[in-house]
């Protein structure tokens, strides 16, 4: 047996550790932020019949260019986007990941604002570009002033923007965004995972796509569409940003299946969505227990929340987790994040809070 750093490995990935949140078996998994609503049956039969049907035409490869796919999505976002303009992925970390080997690489550099979603700085080493962390605002916010401040102070080839952010929640201004984009003669990539759990009416940085050809937008199926299983993620931007993705993709790299369940799901987005008033629910519950048991809610515009006035965050992560509850431990002093549940999911995991509270072992 040898270990990984007696290979002839990049130096440039010796000593770094790979993306690793814990996959247990529990009752209760809050810690990927994933939907925890399954897929309604009479959606999961129409998914199923149409890879059933894919199946039979795997002996060739897929359309490499997944058309009808493209064209799907452009209508789910509206905004008067057309296929040309989308380009997807299997996951929207694969989609992160051509953005950096087509704009980034050896020589280049992405800024971003901790804490913020670890992939993007995973994805950064990957690709072989410099990871530029940036400071936040007070309560993990971005005004203009600082977006601004930080893009001409690093001057980056690629700026991440993560709205709303994970793992903080944090709602992000067009106004910031713009900011940033203004700053900057590079790309600017705002990753909107948790869109549709954002309040009601909140403009999305798809608004800002017209006449900025070096913003891109990266959306994702495995949130809000209850797709994390099947590889689903995808961006806006302009045409030009697709063709740069067509120089670094793998030929035929959705697989057909791929494209089959996602066109599936598309047609059904109204019953896919329907959990997402519920989750908001539950989220808007988490943010109004925890501090009723003494721990400090951020505001949270997605499915998830994190709290601080966590003595032993990590002594509350296994206490949770011997009662069959996985929640995240982030590594923020005194923090943790956990994802909105669904309705029993989230009391299970409050009425657990409430034996472990603070408030409690003060009385
Ligand atoms: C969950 C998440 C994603 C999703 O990644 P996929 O590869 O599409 O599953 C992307 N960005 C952020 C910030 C996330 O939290």
């Amino acid at each position: 047996m040898i270990s990984l750093n007696d290979l002839p490995i990049r130096d440039d990935l010796r000593g770094l550790t790979p993306y690793g949140a814990p996959q247990k078996t529990v009752p209760i998994a809050l810690n990927v932020n994933e939907n925890t609503h399954s897929i309604p049956d009479a959606v999961a039969k129409d998914i199923s019949s149409a890879i059933a049907k894919a199946i039979h035409t795997v002996n060739r490869y897929p359309d490499r260019e997944f058309t009808t796919l493209r064209e799907r999505l452009a209508s789910y976002l509206g905004h008067g986007l057309s296929r040309d303009n989308v380009w997807a992925a299997n996951g929207s970390n694969e989609v992160l990941q051509q953005i950096l080997q087509a704009f980034g690489g050896p020589g280049r550099s992405v800024l971003g604002f901790p804490p913020t979603y670890s992939m993007h700085s995973i994805i950064a080493s990957g690709t072989g570009t410099r990871w530029i962390p940036a400071e936040r605002d007070a309560g993990f916010e971005i005004s203009p002033e600082t977006a601004q401040r930080s893009v001409r102070e690093h001057d980056p080839d690629i700026v991440f923007l993560c709205s709303p952010n994970n793992p903080t929640g944090t709602g992000l201004s067009l106004a910031s965004i713009e900011a940033a984009y203004d700053a900057t003669g590079g790309i600017v990539v705002v990753d909107e995972a948790y869109a549709e759990f954002a309040p009601t009416g909140q403009p999305t940085a798809l608004t800002l796509l017209p006449g900025r050809e070096r913003l891109v937008v990266s959306r994702t199926m495995s949130k809000a569409f209850a797709f994390a299983g099947a590889r689903v993620g995808y961006l806006a931007a302009d045409p030009a940003i697709a063709d740069a993705m067509r120089l670094v993709r793998l030929p035929y790299h959705l697989s057909a299946l791929t494209q089959a369940a996602a066109i599936a799901a598309l047609e059904h987005s109204r019953e896919m969505l329907a959990m997402v008033d519920d989750i908001k629910e539950q989220r808007d519950r988490l943010l109004l227990e925890l501090p009723r048991l003494g721990y400090h809610a951020w505001p949270s515009w997605s499915n998830f929340v994190l709290f601080g006035g966590v003595e032993d965050p990590h002594g509350t992560f296994e206490a949770l987790l011997a009662q069959g509850i996985l929640i995240r431990d982030i590594g923020l002093p005194g923090h943790l994040r956990v994802t909105a549940g669904t309705e029993r999911e989230t009391t299970a995991f409050l009425e657990a809070m409430a034996r472990l509270s603070p408030t409690r072992t003060a009385r």
